[in-house]
């Protein structure tokens, strides 16, 4: 995927545009001023894959707060400013990594100006995040409301504004909660500039319908191209953001895998075992291992480790048994309770001994194992396990009577 070229900027230790890899980004939902609190959930977020935080800047407490918060937080602290610009100054003598403004909250050129320029003498990055639900009003009257046109021309003064100040460390969003909207805005910024771009679907709401806009949005301009650091806006716990955030970069390549990769298939008549129930266990006790493995839950030995063989592991259920294959080989045959400990026990084994040697230590008799059930299987159930051509019969017969 060619991404877009664009300069970069530094977050602390973390390089957003350029040759950087997409960062993921998520807001603490605690009050800053509550430092330890803040400080949990920002370990949270690093654990989960998230590169930059973001807190919330919004009181002289939260600022004081930030001043505890940025030297024992493990990922760059972005202090984020609504409304008071003293705050962005107080959050820079906190010593964040860099700043976001609202251009619409905060309007006044000489107090934008004196930000940057304080900003610009310490090294610290803004981002400029223009959002539709709080657009300059001036703005929105000029273009007729949150157009794509009005949100770049917000982002755009607000950078004449640094200019002014010889200032240009600078990141932008243009983020809306409708959908189509956002990605055009996304779109004509980048034609426009070539500052990196910080990208988001604002107020998405809860999983799973936030989950999807979000993923529309975003993945549909990465998937152009377009992008340098993400953020999921979630309604809920932040954590779940920076998960979204870390699985979409890995799932489009953008970022290697860091855990695991679960796939399954989403079960049909034909299932032996409770696919969603298998399928969650192994979820649950892969992620909390870390294992970054492609892993593999098939309903049925039928069509499970065809469809299933690039997968560097995976299981597909027999009659009462499990079969284990790794990179489509049989490798084991286990009883059905025991599926989910098979494939915690073999994906440790794969990271410790990799996936060449786990193929020649399968028990010899496997493949023949898994084969003869499948045969089996075949003739138990027939390609028709829901009996669906007997009742196609029976309604034709209803229909000729
Ligand atoms: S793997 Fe088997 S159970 Fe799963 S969807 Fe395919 S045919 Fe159905």
């Amino acid at each position: 995927m060619e991404r877009r070229k664009t300069r970069q900027v530094v977050v602390g230790n973390v390089p957003v545009g350029g040759d950087a890899p997409v960062s993921v980004q998520s807001m603490t939902t605690t009050k800053t001023a509550d430092v330890e609190g803040t400080l949990a959930q920002i370990y949270a977020l690093a654990a989960a894959g998230c590169d930059i935080v973001r807190c919330t800047c919004n009181e002289e407490e939260a600022a004081e707060g930030l001043a505890h918060i940025v030297s024992r937080s493990p990922v760059p602290i972005v202090a984020d400013i609504h409304f008071q610009y003293k705050l962005a100054l107080a959050a820079i003598e906190a010593g964040v990594h860099a700043l976001r403004l609202n251009p619409g909250n905060i309007r006044k050129p000489e107090h934008i100006k004196l930000v940057a320029s304080e900003a610009r003498d310490r090294g610290l990055p803004i981002r400029i995040g223009v959002n539709a639900g709080s657009l300059d009003p001036d703005i929105a009257e000029e273009f007729g409301g949150a157009t794509p046109e009005a949100l770049v021309a917000s982002a755009v003064r607000e950078l004449d504004y640094f200019r002014e100040v010889d200032f240009d460390d600078v990141k932008i969003s243009v983020k809306a909660s409708n959908v189509p909207l956002m990605i055009d805005a996304y779109r004509l910024l980048a034609e426009t500039v070539d500052y990196p771009l910080h990208l988001g679907v604002t107020e998405a709401g809860p999983p799973p319908a936030g989950l999807v806009k979000s993923t529309a949005g975003i993945g549909t301009l990465l998937s152009e191209g377009i992008g340098d650091t993400i953020r999921y806006s979630l309604t809920a716990d932040p954590v779940e953001e920076a998960r979204a955030g870390r699985t979409l970069l890995e799932a489009l390549g953008l970022r290697e895998r860091k855990n695991v990769d679960l796939i399954a298939c989403p079960s049909c008549g034909r299932a032996e075992v409770d696919v969603i129930q298998v399928a969650t266990a192994a979820q649950q006790a892969l992620e909390a291992r870390n294992i970054p493995l492609q892993v593999a839950v098939m309903g049925c030995v039928v069509n499970g480790p065809g469809e299933a063989r690039d997968a560097d592991l995976g299981i597909a259920a027999g009659r009462g048994k499990g079969h284990l294959f790794v990179k489509g080989h049989v490798v084991r045959v286990v009883p059905e309770a025991q599926m989910v400990e098979a494939l915690l026990e073999e994906a440790e084994a794969i990271v410790a001994e990799g996936i060449e040697a786990r193929i020649a230590a399968a028990d010899a008799n496997a493949e023949a194992i898994a084969a003869a059930e499948r045969e089996q299987l075949i003739e138990l159930r027939g390609v028709d396990v829901n009996h669906s051509l007997d009742k196609i019969a029976r309604i034709r017969e209803i229909a000729d009577d």
